[in-house]
């Protein structure tokens, strides 16, 4: 009978064990400052988030920020290897003469600080980059203060910038962390849980829980125990799961769940998901097995393709009915004349389409055709694609704006782009 209580004491201390998710080794610069956190993503190209980018434009710098945006053009790039080295020297080359009166304030430290900085990238693409299969890279660069870099195999919605400042520029790389749920992906199966990280096609394992579930013939040959039933083993393993799953959620400010596995084992685990994580779930995968870390991946990236997909369709529809309501202006050349009205409230963007553009970017002025800025009578400026442009304004304005990656068919019949419009009278 004692021996009894015992072995239900050491049941109800396992119990309480798998309930509760270990403490978490903090890692090194985790809860220090910004800048030093992003100096230690530049060793590590461990993911960020839109805060830790905030916090990096709070940082004091004792020099100038470099910021860099370069979309890597795979067609250009298979004609020149390093096209992206002399697209990044020609933009430095401009933004040094356009701040050319700030660089005059500056002392001689801060001035060589700045030639170094330019140097580090420079031989980094040159010599270290290797572009492959990516769309786009992001540099900042600040002396010791800041190093940091991401590259992405998407591309920006943005045209290629560098820019020399006091703080960083993050405007065009919160539109992409903002754009790209952070997807927690996790492979289930009876006795263990495998937790991945996915956001912006970058995909890294974080843990795993193997968990001890005993058969009949492990049971025989351990006499004297209490035999619960395989089944509490099992609860005990899905729980400390499920726990896994809302720590790492409150931890790393996850927007999606994934699950992968066997279907009866989804079936069972999801009972122990908590309500406020379940509808976060943007989608299961049922995988009979052991998975590769490589299948699980592709299977992920689907299921969130597909996500994207669907929220791009109830978009579609919303971006349908303004345009039955006849409160819209569709094609581009509308488009951007009611952008420089300030008369856009929502934009819709097909982000595969390229257009080349006009623009004075002192005055916020778009143009399809070459011309002169009404306000300060000067040349416009040409660019690669004015729907970057639109894009860059909508977010200098806080315009609501949505881009089809995906479905970008739904807005052929509209040259790529679509605007609700405020419903002021016309002068
Ligand atoms: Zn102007």
């Amino acid at each position: 009978m004692t021996n009894n209580n015992w072995n239900q004491i050491e049941e109800r201390e396992k119990e309480i064990a798998a309930v509760k998710v270990k403490e978490r080794s903090k890692k090194a610069g985790r809860y220090e400052s910004g800048w030093w956190r992003l100096y230690q993503s530049f060793k590590t190209q461990r993911l960020i988030t839109v805060s830790d980018l905030k916090s990096m434009v709070h940082g004091h710098y004792n020099q100038p920020v470099i910021s860099v945006y370069l979309n890597l053009d795979p067609e250009k790039v298979k004609r020149e290897r390093k096209v992206y080295l002399s697209v990044f020297n020609a933009l430095i080359h401009k933004e040094l003469k356009n701040r050319q009166s700030w660089l005059l304030t500056l002392n001689k430290d801060q001035k060589q600080q700045l030639n170094e900085d330019i140097q580090t990238i420079r031989e980094y693409l040159e010599r270290v980059f290797a572009p492959k299969g990516l769309k786009s890279l992001v540099l900042y660069k600040s002396g010791k203060q800041l190093g940091f870099k991401f590259s992405f195999n998407i591309k920006l919605h943005h045209r290629d910038q560098v820019i020399v400042d006091n703080d960083p520029y993050i405007l065009p790389l919160v539109s992409v962390l903002t754009k790209h749920p952070r997807v927690l992906s996790v492979f289930m199966s009876k006795d263990e849980a495998v937790f991945y990280r996915l956001h912006v096609g970058e995909w890294e394992k974080i843990e795993r829980i193997k968990s001890f579930t005993p058969n009949e013939k492990v049971d025989h040959s351990r006499p004297g125990k209490v035999w619960r039933s395989r089944l509490s083993w099992l609860h005990r393993h899905y729980r400390k799961a499920a726990n896994q799953i809302k720590q790492l959620f409150y931890e790393e400010n996850f927007n999606g769940l994934v699950l992968i596995g066997a279907k009866e084992t989804l079936k069972e685990f999801k009972e122990f998901i908590s309500p406020s994580i379940y509808k976060k779930i943007i989608g299961t995968h049922e995988f009979p097995g052991k998975a590769t870390e490589r299948q699980l991946k592709d299977i992920s990236l689907i299921v969130l393709e597909n996500y994207a997909k669907e929220k791009e369709s109830k978009e579609k529809q919303r971006m349908e009915e303004i345009i039955g309501q006849g409160k819209s202006i569709t094609g581009l050349r509308g488009v951007v004349e009611a952008a420089n009205r300030f008369l856009v409230k929502r934009l819709w963007i097909d982000g595969n389409k390229k257009e080349k553009g006009w623009v004075c970017r002192d005055h916020h002025f778009l143009s399809v055709e070459k011309g002169v800025c009404p306000y300060c009578k000067q040349e416009l400026e040409e660019c690669e694609n004015i729907c970057d442009e639109l894009i860059e304004m909508a977010q200098i304005y806080h315009i609501d704006y949505f881009v089809f990656d995906f479905e970008s068919k739904n807005l052929t019949p509209y040259e790529g782009t679509v605007a609700e419009v405020y419903n002021v009278q016309q002068d």
